[in-house]
């Protein structure tokens, strides 16, 4: 059932789950490499947390297997699994100090207590708490107990870490400093990861590859370059980073680039990428455009071959850094064309509303998206 893949720590597939009438896994089907870092990533209730606890051993799978390390584990109990989780509530005991939360799980698995008392200063130290093994862990931080529950997971040596949502509950700046931390202990330890969270961007920063989740599927699996730059569905653009998405009918086109002809009339040439089949010639597909890829102008002034769309400028939003405008479009399908403009680009629109205005969009900044997911 699995293909043979000498590099892979953990394989599942193809699993479905139901809770009552309501299936809630579809044929998830992933590999995670050894020391690699692996996110799952998708909305709310689309079967993140669900398959992390199938291979964890807490939830048992209506079918499909669990392989950990070339063994099929599916049938074994959580505590015999070579995997530890971290939630994103931590976990610790409060009666216990931190040396003895740290300690709970590696005397539950009869590891010597002299090398106990070696691993503990040395997890504490991964996560910077040196010193910490006598406080009570109701004496801490969130960050801090958080950091104790990483040090009780890897001082127990899995052969594969699960995290929950483990930054959830921090706040947005001990949020993006854990972020890296984590991160860096990660690659520092070499230990495989598979990491649940609803956050795109905290999926973009730290993973090697992320598993795009939507409704009990697996959307895409690809680095976070691939995931953004080549997003295989609708759902995938629109998720990761926000895009503009068309209907395109394929007209034939010459070698290398596929002929679209939008909903609105407008024929464009995109450019395909070195291995990107061309679209079969009568076709209907969905293009995507980044909402960072549009250009604004007032006037006819466009750069050389680009797309122009008439529009309306009706909103714009500002973020700090940038800005966010909304335009309605005159002819096109979509209606609606969102914009991003980045630091100063953003004092080239005015802050003026309902005045017509020109999108223009490069050709090459056009991805046909392979499904429409
Ligand atoms: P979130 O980010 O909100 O935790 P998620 O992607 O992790 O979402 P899951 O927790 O896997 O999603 O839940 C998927 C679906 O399964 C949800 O509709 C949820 O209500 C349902 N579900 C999960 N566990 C159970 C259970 N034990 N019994 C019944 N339904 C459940």
């Amino acid at each position: 059932m699995f293909p043979v893949n000498e590099d892979a720590l953990l394989e599942i597939g193809p699993i479905n789950k139901s809770f009552a009438a309501s299936q809630v896994l579809r044929d998830v089907s992933l590999s995670v490499r050894k020391g690699e870092f692996m996110t799952l990533l998708g909305p709310s209730g689309c079967g993140k947390t669900t398959t992390l606890r199938i291979i964890a051993g807490f939830e048992s799978p209506d079918s499909g297997r669990v392989r950990l390390n070339g063994v099929d584990v599916t049938e074994t109990p959580a505590y015999d699994r070579d995997v530890h989780t971290v939630f994103q509530h931590y976990a610790l005991f409060p009666h216990l100090s931190v040396a003895d939360n740290i300690a709970f799980g590696m005397r539950m698995d009869k590891v010597p207590e002299e090398e106990i008392r070696r691993r503990i200063p040395e997890a504490l130290a991964m996560v910077k708490l040196s010193g910490f093994e006598n406080r009570r862990t109701t004496s801490l931080s969130g960050g801090q107990m958080q950091r104790i529950a990483l040090a009780r997971a890897i001082a127990g040596r899995p052969a594969l870490l699960l995290l929950d949502e483990p930054l959830g509950a921090l706040d947005l700046k001990l949020r993006k400093e854990m972020q890296l931390e984590l991160k860096n202990l990660q690659k520092r330890l070499g230990l495989a990861f598979v990491y649940v969270t609803h956050d795109q961007e905290e999926a973009m920063t730290m993973s090697d590859r992320i598993a795009v989740f939507n409704h009990g599927r697996i959307e895409q699996v690809g680095t976070p370059g691939e995931i953004y730059e080549m997003p295989k569905t609708s759902f995938v653009a629109d998720f990761i980073g926000g895009a503009n998405i068309f209907s395109a009918r394929v007209l034939p086109g010459s070698q290398g680039r596929a002929h679209l002809k939008l909903e609105d009339e407008h024929e464009l040439d995109v450019p395909l990428d070195p291995g990107e089949s061309l679209p079969e010639v009568g076709a209907l597909v969905k293009v995507a455009i980044r909402p960072e890829r549009v250009k604004v102008y007032y006037k006819d002034e466009l750069p050389f071959g680009s797309l122009r769309f008439e529009a309306i400028l009706k909103d714009t939003v500002f973020l700090g850094d940038g800005c966010q405008i909304y335009l309605r479009m005159f002819q096109s399908l979509p209606e609606r064309l969102t914009v991003a403009l980045a630091g100063g680009d953003r004092y080239a629109v005015h802050d003026d509303k309902d005045v017509p205005v020109i999108a223009a969009v490069q050709p090459e900044d056009v991805y046909i998206l392979e499904r429409d997911g």
